[in-house]
């Protein structure tokens, strides 16, 4: 073999070089699950120079683990409702997907309906769940104590607990960090987290037949991406002139919906602004990691229900933001999860009022639509370019590709081949901060 043939041969990746490049190629979501999978002896969910939490390689890595994790990593598989969950009643939707109804609702206690991050909806079925003892605990998330704008997982065993979860955490959290034990218990519980981290939670489900037995129930918030740590320091130092640093504790959004954003001082003061001046008006202009920007599901395909903001075009009026009550609109996509609503409406935990349909999700989540529409030309563009790309099942990108038009297709791909070639689809080996 000539010297120029051998080194073109490259070397076979490592463990820690296959489970790295998930996250270099952009793809991680930070649901730790690897931890989960790996031990945390092994790999860890640690703050790295990017401000996010990645998977960091700590111990003796082998590569049956990180074909293991490979399988089941939102970052590299995302799949639809499991046919399994499917039945005679299950309508579909190009755009929205596998559903049974689709409905407005919110929480019929006002208290609950009032911290919630919209009507409550999602924190109202976890009380119902917990207090009818259906199951024993939530899986959730909650403001983080260790990173005030972080989320933590959480595990909520009374109606209080699942309260004080409520609200929406629009950083970087990671519901799945120890999800093994919690199968462990061998106790029912229901899950709630973003759309990713419920298809990594069905991925596990396809190799570990606790889940379905233990998880009654998997509830998302429909998710249109999270706030970037860069892009978090930004809004505290430039937007509000405060030092990230002293931030003892974050509020997004609930208290109304969508409530006021809080930040409270070390020196007590309290600084609120709207959601408005958070995310801004124009969705164009949100700053997302780049795997939300490429997400095939942000619409919790793969969940029992998902449940929704209702503002016309997207976003809240700033005219009207402070006074309205808050309502879901809810996509029921399995029977159990139409069973569950049903109940807790009958048992008055749930205000289910309008049916409503995928056209109405539409104007209510036109980035939602924009988004799946776009997914599957942005993953050709990321193929193209070499980058990993997450193996989809039931999620019609194809069919909704073919629906967008050649012209509209290549635009998004070519847009993405050169977020590529700038960087943008690439985030450093994760190394622990300090
Ligand atoms: C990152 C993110 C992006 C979103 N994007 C959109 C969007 O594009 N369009 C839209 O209509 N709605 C979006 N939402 C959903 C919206 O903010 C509400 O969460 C949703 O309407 C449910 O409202 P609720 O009042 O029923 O929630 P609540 O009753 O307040 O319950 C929320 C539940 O979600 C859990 N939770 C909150 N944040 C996280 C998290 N980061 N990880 C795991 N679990 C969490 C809480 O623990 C709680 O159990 C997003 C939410 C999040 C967290
Ligand atoms: S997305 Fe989740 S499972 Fe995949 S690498 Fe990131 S933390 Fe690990
Ligand atoms: S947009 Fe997609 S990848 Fe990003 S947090 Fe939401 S569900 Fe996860």
């Amino acid at each position: 073999m000539s010297q120029s043939h051998s080194q073109k041969i490259s070397k076979p990746m490592t463990p820690a070089e296959r489970l790295n490049r998930i996250t270099e190629d952009a793809m991680c979501i930070g649901c730790g699950l690897c931890q989960s999978v790996a031990g945390p002896d092994t790999v860890r969910m640690e703050l790295v120079e990017t401000g996010y939490e990645r998977p960091v390689v700590r111990g003796d890595l082998c590569h049956e683990t990180v074909d293991r994790i490979m399988d089941l990593c939102p970052g590299t598989r995302v799949e639809g409702l499991p046919e399994a969950a499917q039945d005679a009643g299950t309508r579909h939707d190009l755009v929205w997907g596998a559903y049974q109804q689709m409905a407005l609702a919110y929480a019929a206690d006002p208290e609950v309906r009032h911290a919630g991050s919209t009507g409550g909806v999602l924190t109202a079925l976890g009380m119902f769940l917990v207090e009818t003892g259906e199951v024993d605990f939530i899986l959730h998330a909650r403001a983080s104590d260790r990173v005030p704008t972080f989320g933590d997982r959480t595990v909520s065993e009374t109606a209080a607990a699942v309260l004080a979860g409520a609200g929406s955490r629009y950083g970087p959290t990671a519901p799945l960090i120890d999800v093994l034990e919690q199968l462990d218990k061998g106790r029912p519980f229901a899950f709630v987290g973003k759309p990713c981290d419920i298809a990594a939670l069905r991925n596990l489900a396809r190799v570990d037949m606790r889940v379905n037995e233990l998880v009654k129930y998997m509830l998302t918030p429909v998710c249109g991406g999270f706030m970037p740590p860069q892009g978090m320091s930004r809004f505290l130092e430039q937007d509000l002139g405060l030092d990230p640093e002293q931030v003892t504790g974050f509020r997004y959004r609930g208290y109304g919906c969508p409530g006021p954003t809080r930040v409270e001082m070390r020196d007590g003061t309290v600084v609120e602004k709207r959601y408005t001046d958070f995310w801004g008006t124009d969705e164009s202009m949100w700053v997302l990691p780049f795997r939300c920007k490429v997400c095939p599901d942000g619409i919790g395909e793969s969940a029992d229900i998902a449940a929704s903001d209702t503002w016309p075009g997207g976003s809240p009026d700033p005219e009207t933001e402070d006074d309205d009550p808050g309502t879901n609109a809810i996509v029921v996509r399995s029977a159990r999860g139409a069973d569950l609503v049903r109940r807790a409406a009958e048992a008055g935990y749930l205000t289910v009022t309008d049916e409503v349909d995928p056209r109405y999700m539409d104007s209510v989540q036109p980035h939602q639509r924009n988004k799946k529409y776009a997914a599957g030309a942005r993953f050709e563009g990321l193929r193209a370019e070499g980058k990993t790309v997450p193996r989809t099942a039931r999620l019609r990108l194809d069919a909704l590709m073919a629906d967008l038009g050649s012209e509209d297709a290549a635009f998004q791909r070519d847009g993405t081949r050169e977020r590529v070639r700038i960087g943008k689809a690439s985030e450093p080996t994760p190394k622990p901060k300090d």
